[in-house]
């Protein structure tokens, strides 16, 4: 949906979305408050938050929701998905099994969504480079494979999370416009 008014041109809701403990809470947090926890589990309480970005020249309201902890039972309530105009798919580079499922949350979120959604797929935790078990190769594989964008990202560094972010919000607002 594409709202006009004084504050913003456009505002997209976007969701977050992978399996538990891959970073999901925190790459909200870095993104909209450049904060970063340790013990987010679960108990973080934030449904979603805003962040506004410059794209274009226009003023880009970006709704970001995250699933409070909801994918341990491995899906989300159909609310979560509804009005969404891109995801960001996120797994966790120092875990394959998180690797293993973004195929089954990619097809989650395509039963929610329009099929041409706009997904990033993000490999978060790039900090922990010695305990890297997902090569850039094989993810960059199957990001191709399912014609999606690849990232590698750490929430606790900050590398790449704005830019995962803006990668999205460009594609949703190239669709959009
Ligand atoms: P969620 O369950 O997907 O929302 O994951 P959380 O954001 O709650 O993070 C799970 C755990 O991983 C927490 O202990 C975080 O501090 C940690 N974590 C999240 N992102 C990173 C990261 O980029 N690097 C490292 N080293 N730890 C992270
Ligand atoms: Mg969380």
């Amino acid at each position: 949906s594409v709202t006009i008014s004084s504050e913003y041109d456009f505002i997209f809701k976007i969701v977050i979305i992978g399996d538990s403990s891959v970073g999901k809470s925190n790459l909200l947090l870095r993104f909209t408050r450049n904060e970063f926890r340790l013990d987010t589990q679960s108990t973080i309480g934030v449904e979603f938050a805003y962040k506004q970005l410059l794209i274009d020249g226009k003023r880009i309201k970006t709704q970001v929701w995250d699933t409070a902890g909801q994918e341990r039972f491995k899906t989300v309530i159909p609310q979560f998905y509804r009005g969404s105009e891109g995801a960001l798919v996120v797994f966790d580079l120092t875990k394959p099994d998180t690797f293993q499922h973004v195929s089954t949350w990619i097809e989650e979120v395509y039963r929610h969504t329009p099929a041409d959604l706009p997904i990033v797929l993000v490999g978060n935790k790039s900090d922990l480079v010695e305990q890297r078990a997902v090569s850039r190769e094989e993810a960059t594989a199957l990001a191709k494979h399912l014609n999606l964008s690849y990232m590698e990202t750490s929430a606790l560094n900050a590398s790449n999370v704005e830019q995962a972010f803006v990668l999205l919000v460009s594609s949703v607002y190239e669709k959009n416009k």
